[in-house]
């Protein structure tokens, strides 16, 4: 088990990832490197937050680059 193991850590929630589990850990094995990332569940609730605030900001914009002559456009 030797050589630089890379511990994701969740940015939003702190939690570490351990063999695909996400747990609430202040563990991390001596020399480990800590990658911040997203757990699944963060990233999910980020991905809403940027659509929210996509559809928010871009509303306006949508109309026009989407434009693709459907029945309602016409
Ligand atoms: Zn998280």
């Amino acid at each position: 088990m030797a050589g630089s193991m890379i511990f994701k850590v969740c940015c939003i929630c702190n939690r570490v990832e351990h063999n695909g589990s996400w747990l609430y850990s202040n563990y991390l094995a001596e020399g480990a490197v800590a990658s911040h990332g997203y757990c699944p569940q963060c990233f999910q609730k980020a991905m809403t937050e940027i659509e929210i605030f996509l559809a928010q900001n871009h509303e306006g914009s949508r109309v026009q680059s989407n434009h693709h002559g459907c029945a309602e456009c016409v």
